[in-house]
Order: C-alpha cells, then sequence, then structure tokens
C-alpha cells in the first residue's frame, strides 16, 4: 500500500503549500489524472489538500508530459484560483 508511505512522509500540500494540520484535509492527487490513465503509483502521486485536488480535477494534459511540467502546470492552476493563498 505505497500511499501510506505518501501520507506519513509529507506534511504539506504540493501545490500550494498548505501544511496538514488534520487528517480530512490531505488527499492524494494523482500527477496524470486517472481519467487519461494514471494510476495511484509512487511515480504518479503528490499529496495535496482537498482545495488543490478539486481545483486540478478538471485539467487535462498532453500524452507523454513529464511529472515537474504537470505539477507546474497544476501549481499555476491553482495559484489563479486561489490567490488569496499565496504569500
Ligand atoms: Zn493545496
Amino acid at each position: 500500500m505505497p500511499c501510506l508511505m505518501i501520507f506519513s512522509a509529507s506534511q504539506y500540500c504540493g501545490f500550494d503549500g498548505t501544511s496538514f494540520n488534520g487528517w480530512q484535509q490531505l488527499s492524494v492527487d494523482r500527477i496524470l489524472p486517472g481519467k487519461q490513465g494514471g494510476k495511484y503509483e509512487l511515480g504518479n502521486t503528490i499529496t495535496a489538500c482537498n482545495a488543490c485536488n478539486t481545483i486540478t480535477s478538471r485539467m487535462t494534459f498532453e500524452p507523454g508530459q513529464y511529472r515537474e511540467e504537470i505539477i507546474e502546470r497544476k501549481k499555476a492552476h491553482v495559484a489563479e484560483r486561489r490567490p488569496f493563498t499565496q504569500e
């Protein structure tokens, strides 16, 4: 169950840096979305707060995009939608 390792290893949202102070806030985001074939595996997951997970859930990506590119696009998308969370 690799997801459990991610849960305990990361204390911050990978997109906006929100720190997790409660289990209910934490979710696992698939970097390449499930509808595009992304799986729940270590190379394709990142911890995210529920808000970021929801905001990024409808994004689509070109096949073969790198993990880092997708994360940067999601970060930018989150920053647009939730500017109040940025410093
Ligand atoms: Zn977040």
